[in-house]
């Protein structure tokens, strides 16, 4: 199958182009390459013939038109998105701009090019939507999030999710063109850029620098490692049935403030020059709207196309810090970009 990938230069994309091409598949990375976008993501897979790139923003009509028409995909999984709450809150207009209209661009672009496809193709062709479980809003101190959760996003980025989420629907039953979409909890894992919690809290260790926990860091998160979520996703592309809605989940809720601890315990044993790093971790304001708590029953993913994640937290979030530890040059590289993990989102009175 030929998929056209938005985002494959980002973090989760580029797990699913390596995956897709491992598996055989002709993959069509689309990347605008943002700041968190890295080639090196995909450098493994750059030379296979099934591999090939197209640098374009999905807000430019024109552009994605021309990628459709070059490369006649046979699926679209869409990731691209401007992808992070603290930059959401400093730049919310990014986000609608990327996240709704780009999304409804490529939607538009997706639906010419399967409307002149031949019926044999355009009954297989899929448009799937990577999106978060951030759309459903927080949860309290009980009950999971599924498929039928009410949406109630608090953030900049999670209202610009379930908006893109909201478009999908609506060409799927006003346009016939065959979606899918998926609700993913928090990934984790190697060439993640380093301004979410674990990566960030890793290179500063490593740097010697604070390491900051929002709030009381009592915050719970449901954490899936990016291998098993590319897993899931290019099962749901294949099995998924069409128009649904499939939760992915990791079977792993824990509070921020022990992620970060087992982190620091990692790190004290493979990099063990600023010991105990646990001595360094600094309590600092919450990022406005922060949601207290999520967790996702993805028991309709399991029951329906037998998907479970394959790696627990405890040997992910080893190999995680492992990872970073070994590939300093891949995080030198990000600060040579100019990225230097400065505090964004703190919203002024
Ligand atoms: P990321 O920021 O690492 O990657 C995003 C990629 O999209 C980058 O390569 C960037 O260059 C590209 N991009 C951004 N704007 C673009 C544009 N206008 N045109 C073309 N390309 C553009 O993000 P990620 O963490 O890999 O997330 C990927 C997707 O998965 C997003 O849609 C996100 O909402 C979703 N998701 C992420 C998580 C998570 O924990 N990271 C969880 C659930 C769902």
């Amino acid at each position: 199958m030929k998929i056209l990938i938005t985002g494959g230069a980002g973090f989760i994309g580029s797990a699913v182009v390596r995956m897709a091409v491992a598996a055989g598949h002709e993959v069509v990375n689309l990347d605008v390459l943002t700041y968190s976008a890295n080639l090196e993501n995909v450098a493994s897979v750059a030379q296979s013939p099934l591999y090939a790139f197209a640098q374009a923003d999905i807000c430019d009509a024109a552009a994605v038109q021309s990628i459709f028409a070059r490369h006649r995909p046979d699926a679209v999984m869409h990731l691209a998105a401007e992808s992070h709450n603290d930059r959401a809150i400093e730049g919310p207009l990014d986000f609608v701009r990327t996240n709704v209209i780009g999304t409804a661009i490529l939607l538009e672009a997706a639906r010419a090019h399967w409307s002149e496809l031949p019926a044999e193709r355009q009954g297989q062709f899929r448009f799937h939507h990577v999106s978060t479980d951030e759309v459903f809003g927080a949860l309290g101190d009980e009950g999971d999030f599924t498929e039928d959760t009410p949406y109630d996003p608090s953030s900049p980025y999670s209202a610009s999710k379930a908006g893109a989420d909201h478009l999908v629907r609506a060409w799927g039953r006003t346009y016939g063109l065959p979606v899918v979409l998926t609700n993913c909890a928090n990934n984790y894992g190697p060439f993640q850029f380093p301004e979410k919690l674990i990566p960030t809290v890793i290179t500063r260790a490593l740097e010697g620098k604070s390491i900051p926990v929002y709030g009381d860091g009592r915050q719970v998160r449901d954490w899936l490692h990016v291998d098993d979520h590319a897993d899931a996703l290019l099962l749901v592309l294949q099995k998924g049935r069409l128009n649904e809605t499939y939760c992915i989940g990791g079977d792993s809720t824990k509070r921020n403030i022990e992620v970060i601890r087992t982190l620091c315990e990692h790190l004290d044993r493979f990099a063990p020059a600023n010991t105990p790093h646990a001595d360094k971790i600094a309590f600092v304001t919450d990022r406005p709207g922060h949601d207290f708590r999520y967790s996702i029953d993805d028991s309709k993913l399991q029951a329906e196309l037998g998907w479970a994640p394959r790696r627990n937290l405890a040997e992910g979030l080893e190999d995680t810090v492992r990872w970073y530890v070994d590939n300093g040059d891949w995080v030198e590289g990000i600060r040579q970009r100019g990225f230097h993990s400065e505090r964004l989102g703190l919203v002024k009175a």
